[in-house]
């Protein structure tokens, strides 16, 4: 009898692991079921299409045909409501039930809902589906002012479509610079600059104590924690993700801010697997649980969970390693984050000019992540210190040299 997979969740990561099923099985049954009403696309691109730049046709990956060729059975617009990992069946929002032999959860997250008055209202636009972005670009287009919340990676892509669409914005950040657990003020400095040559007016030790609305409830202005009142008819908020893991509240998993997995993409319950953001996975490199926000990192976990499903449960044969990446191209200059920026207990970092400057962070004088603005020549050799573990403690001076040179590092010499 030929085994059945059933994958929850048809973004990158499912998708993913569908396709590697099916290539490493031509007789399993492969169901893909998604709450969405779109097969796969291009998530990093709705921020392209939301700004104006990109036509709809090119974001899309998949259409229901690829899945039909591939006979993959694709369920659009299903909500999986709870999974019985007893009975090995997933209930869904119609009442059907499917039957699995392995199960993958793929469902990444959803954006926080700013927890103020009228953040439901019209016009304020949380930012995950190309259904976001839809609506995100019609009003963009249609407003004069805006506002954005949230200093992180999803926070200035509403920015630049901010910039992008002529709205006269201002992003309320709390602090004194934008993504301030990667950057420090010198970093930051050159995002802020570019985020006003845009038009965008970053303010700082700010907030939304609550939003105001207009008779027909489109919200009007944004009130920070000081009183200071923003006009905008445009509200982008990017505060965090809660993980799409209710489906799951009455089984064994390990639920810890998603779903917990070993590096095979394993979780503590027999034939059942996790890919892609929601997964707190083991990290081979950096020897503790991580998780990643990365459209490469989901897919190669997608693809990771895939080639173990078709295999036997206790003995996995591939595993997750990896120092994920992620990039902006907002601006003149290039941006990217590596590994994970934002943890680690020393750093070293050098601003080389008014768009260039550098930062790595470093955990027991590792190399664990970091930020590159300007000049991104040096990532495949900071990965690769990442990646190896290299203890560079006493050597952190060479991190920061224009050309990193890999040979002055004592303990890859020893090697
Ligand atoms: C605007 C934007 C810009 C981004 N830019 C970049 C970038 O430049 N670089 C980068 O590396 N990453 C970027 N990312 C992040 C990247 O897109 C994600 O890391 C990646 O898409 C995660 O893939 P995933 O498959 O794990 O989850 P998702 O893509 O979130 O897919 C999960 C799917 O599961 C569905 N689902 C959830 N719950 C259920 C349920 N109960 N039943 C059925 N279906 C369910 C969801 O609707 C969704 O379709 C960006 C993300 C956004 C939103």
């Amino acid at each position: 009898m030929s085994a059945s997979h059933v994958i929850i969740g048809d973004g990158i990561a499912g998708s993913s692991a569908a396709e590697t099923v099916r290539e490493a099985d031509p007789d399993a049954d492969v169901t893909v079921i998604t709450d969405e009403g779109e097969a796969l696309y291009n998530r990093i691109l709705i921020k392209e299409f939301a700004k104006g730049k990109l036509p709809e046709a090119p974001i899309s990956i998949h259409d229901p045909d690829w899945y039909a060729e591939r006979d993959i059975d694709l369920q659009l617009n299903t909500h999986v409501t709870t999974v019985d990992t007893d009975a090995h069946e997933i209930h869904t929002h119609a009442g059907d039930v499917y039957e699995y032999d392995k199960l993958l959860v793929a469902t990444g997250g959803t954006p926080t809902q700013l927890p103020v008055e009228n953040s439901d209202a019209d016009g304020v636009h949380h930012f995950w589906t190309f259904e976001d972005a839809r609506a995100i670009k019609e009003n963009a287009e249609n407003s004069e002012t805006g506002v954005v919340v949230g200093a992180g990676l999803l926070g200035i892509d509403l920015a630049a479509i901010c910039g992008a669409q002529g709205l006269e914005a201002n992003y309320l950040m709390r602090g004194e610079c934008w993504w301030r657990y990667a950057l420090s003020p010198d970093g930051a400095e050159i995002i802020h600059d570019a985020l006003r040559d845009i038009g965008v007016t970053p303010v700082f030790d700010s907030g939304v104590d609550r939003f105001e609305t207009d008779e027909d409830g489109h919200v009007t202005a944004a009130v920070d924690p000081n009183g200071e009142r923003f006009e905008a008819n445009f509200v982008g908020a990017a505060i965090g993700l809660d993980f799409n893991t209710e489906f799951l509240r009455d089984t064994d998993l390990e639920l810890d801010y998603g779903v917990v997995t070993d590096e095979h993409m394993r979780t503590n319950v027999e034939d059942v697997y996790a890919a892609g953001d929601i997964t707190q996975f083991h990290d081979v490199i950096l020897g503790e649980r991580a998780q990643n926000g990365a459209w490469g990192s989901a897919k190669e976990q997608g693809s990771i969970a895939g080639q173990n499903m078709v295999g036997d449960w206790a003995e996995p044969e591939e595993t997750f390693e990896w120092v994920s990446s992620y990039s902006i191209t907002h601006f003149d200059f290039p941006f990217l984050s590596f590994g994970h920026p934002t943890l680690g207990d020393d750093d070293a970092e050098r601003k080389y000019s008014d768009t260039e400057w550098r930062r790595v962070a470093l955990k027991d004088g590792k190399v664990v992540g970091g930020v590159l603005i300007g000049d991104l020549a040096p990532q495949s050799k900071l990965k690769k210190l990442a990646r190896e573990q290299v203890d560079v403690s006493d050597q952190k001076e060479l991190l920061l040299e224009e050309t990193i040179d890999l040979e002055k590092f004592d303990a890859l010499e020893a090697e």
